[in-house]
């Protein structure tokens, strides 16, 4: 199963995908994480994205589309992958789309977690993970490149008839409840 979990910065992608990985047995493929661990290890790839992420704008799309195709071809995700944080564009949703149909893949779900503007900005300021990216400044930035970059994307998967909205409002397991129910149906 190839799963999609998105939504803007601070919707909870990254606590239900973990919660996913572990209720569906899948492996799990962040670019945030991927770009976060080079930069911690100071690889070419870190230097390259550090402050592009420092700023909270977009990493450019040929280079994580580059990350996420070498990586999807590893065999550990033959089964299936639960993607957080890809794709952030429409260039990438559509490279996705291109690189599952060549490998006879598909998208089988496209989670899309709705949480109100306001209660945004207030998780990720009480998140406390000592992100370069989570002050107030860099958090307005974040939100103005999702709703200009990123939000096409969910337009362009209703459009295709498989976004699945899920209310992101409430506690970490109302949210899983609610996309198990929404997976399993
Ligand atoms: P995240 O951990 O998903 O919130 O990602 C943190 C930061 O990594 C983002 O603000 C971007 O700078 C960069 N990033 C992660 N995934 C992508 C992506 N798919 N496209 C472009 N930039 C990305």
């Amino acid at each position: 199963m190839n799963i999609i979990i998105f939504g803007p910065p601070g919707a909870g992608k990254g606590t239900q995908a973990e919660k996913l990985i572990e209720h569906y047995n899948l492996p799990h493929l962040s670019t945030g994480n991927i770009f976060r661990e080079n930069i911690k290890n100071e690889t070419l790839l870190g230097k390259k994205v550090k402050s592009i992420m420092d700023d909270g704008k977009l990493v450019p799309d040929e280079t994580v589309v580059e990350l996420v195709a070498d990586e999807l071809k590893k065999e550990k995700y033959n089964d299936g992958v639960i993607l957080d944080g890809f794709p952030r564009t429409v260039t990438q949703a559509k490279t996705l789309d291109a690189f599952f149909e060549e490998n006879n893949k598909k998208v089988d779900a496209f989670l899309t977690l709705d949480v109100p503007e306001s209660e945004l900005v207030k998780r990720i300021l009480n998140r406390g993970e000592g992100r370069s990216d989570d002050t107030p400044e860099k958090i307005k930035t974040r939100l103005k490149v999702y709703r200009e970059e990123t939000e096409p994307v969910l337009n362009y998967y209703e459009v295709k008839g498989q976004a699945i909205h899920i209310n992101g409002t409430g506690t970490i397991d109302d949210i899983f409840d609610r996309i198990k129910t929404a997976l399993d149906s």
